[in-house]
């Protein structure tokens, strides 16, 4: 994985031995996004969620893509449509990113059902709340017992996110994350690709990872 290019070839070959692997077709996305190959990022978005159209994100990345590469019509069809899917699972962020981008290309943003916040609610009885976009506990969550990791991230962990939710990491989407990207986690490269998933999957900052 050396530059831009590379990497970009590694995904475009890695979805094509296996069509169905949509953290392959998001990663290709937001590669050629960096590239800036819109309407190429566009359509691997567009087959992220046609595997999992339970994937807000990818439907906030396929928005932002069709914007980029000047089709706003497609652009509307598909930030309304993520939109109302994001709303029903409750995921507010993507939710919230696809209702500007709607009115900063002049459309319509759909109404919506979901109101009640989860993020930034003061801390339970706990004193704790999870910061977790998407988070269904929010101030009644609680803490993980032990930090994941000795580092900055494991405190990170620690103070951010709830129990429930980085069991699901742990025990769910890492896994796929793993398998479905073949990373490697005794080789650096790959390991920061599982640490970038795992701040995208947890809401942390990104900016204290090295870009690769
Ligand atoms: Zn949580």
């Amino acid at each position: 994985m050396s530059n831009l290019s590379d990497q970009i070839t590694q995904f475009r070959n890695m979805v094509q031995n296996d069509p169905e692997n949509e953290l392959g077709h998001y990663r290709l996305g937001q590669l050629l996004m960096q590239d800036n190959q819109h309407s190429e990022a566009a359509e691997s978005f567009r087959q992220t969620v046609g595997i999992s159209p339970q994937f807000s994100k990818a439907y906030q990345l396929l928005g932002e893509a069709l914007v980029k590469a000047g089709k706003n019509d497609e652009a509307i069809l598909a930030l309304t449509d993520g939109f109302k899917k994001a709303d029903e699972r409750g995921d507010l962020m993507p939710r919230d990113a696809m209702g500007k981008l709607l009115k900063e290309i002049g459309a319509e943003v759909p109404s919506f059902a979901k109101t009640e916040k989860t993020q930034n609610l003061p801390d339970g009885p706990g004193g704790f709340s999870c910061k977790r976009p998407g988070c269904l506990l929010g101030n009644r969550a609680s803490r993980v017992e032990i930090p994941p990791m000795n580092d900055e991230l494991g405190t990170q962990i620690m103070e951010n996110i709830c129990a429930g939710c980085w069991s699901g990491w742990l025990k769910d989407y890492s896994v796929k994350v793993i398998n479905e990207l073949r990373l490697n986690l005794s080789d650096e490269k790959h390991y920061l690709e599982y640490d970038r998933h795992m701040r995208e999957y947890l809401g942390l900052e990104m900016d204290k990872t090295p870009k690769i």
